[in-house]
């Protein structure tokens, strides 16, 4: 596999929640050509089925038989990559407080992050891609070639997503959103399966005092240095 897609190689963006990594990975694939996966909307489509379909968190076999009745796709429309659970679009419904609320502790589960991740490698197996999440340069693909670990101060994260919110006229409070980051910050952090850290090679991005366009170009510099080595 090495050398045979030299100039093709993996981005791995992993960092805090809402601090991002979404938005940078989305610039660098279309910058690149590559595909962009966005793994927390995974983790978010697991868990909308689970509260739909009332499944019991501390019950293996209940949580198995959910999972093998899930399939997980994405459809790029009009430029937008599209979150579809078993053929129905879910991109906003994923996103909604109910499922932020939960998916941390869903994404704890070991049988969901097997289920997942299985999928994730599978779809760089031909490399090309930027893929985002909390596990991608530890777990997923630890021999990615650029690594970003990307974070921001949590005060201007949950501003940041407040403003997101009430541009959609989603009726959420500051003080809702910024309990939710600092909840998903924890458990993501201590849990023991996958737990979110920043790999020894990878580079740190503190975004607080840039605007997008200035961690894009910063990113970008990285993912050119290593497409250089990669082509030797
Ligand atoms: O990236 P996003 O904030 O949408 O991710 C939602 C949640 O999914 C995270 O808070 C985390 O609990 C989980 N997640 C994960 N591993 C990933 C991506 C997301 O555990 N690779």
């Amino acid at each position: 596999m090495q050398g045979k897609h030299s100039d093709r190689i993996i981005v791995a963006i992993d960092g805090h929640s809402s601090s991002g990594k979404s938005t940078l990975a989305k610039q660098l694939a279309k910058h690149l050509g590559y595909i962009f996966v966005d793994t927390g909307a995974m983790y978010r489509a697991v868990t909308l089925y689970f509260i739909e379909n009332r499944v019991d968190l501390t019950d293996q076999e209940d949580i198995q038989n959910a999972l093998d009745k899930i399939k997980i796709d994405f459809k790029n429309e009009n430029g937008r990559n599209l979150c579809y659970l078993n053929g129905q679009l879910v991109e906003d419904r994923i996103r909604s407080i109910e499922v932020s609320s939960l998916v941390s502790e869903v994404s704890a589960i070991s049988a969901v992050r097997k289920f997942l991740v299985a999928q994730q490698r599978l779809m760089g197996k031909n490399k090309g891609l930027v893929m985002d999440g909390r596990d991608i340069g530890t777990v997923v693909f630890p021999d990615a070639e650029v690594k970003f670990f990307v974070t921001a101060d949590r005060n201007i994260r949950a501003q940041r997503r407040y403003l997101e919110f009430k541009n959609k006229l989603r009726n959420v409070s500051y003080e809702e959103i910024f309990k939710n980051i600092i909840e998903r910050d924890l458990t993501d952090t201590q849990r023991s399966d996958s737990p979110l850290k920043k790999a020894e090679d990878a580079i740190l991005i503190d975004n607080s005092q840039l605007n997008q366009d200035e961690q894009f170009d910063l990113a970008l510099s990285y993912v050119k240095k290593a497409l250089e080595q990669s082509s030797k």
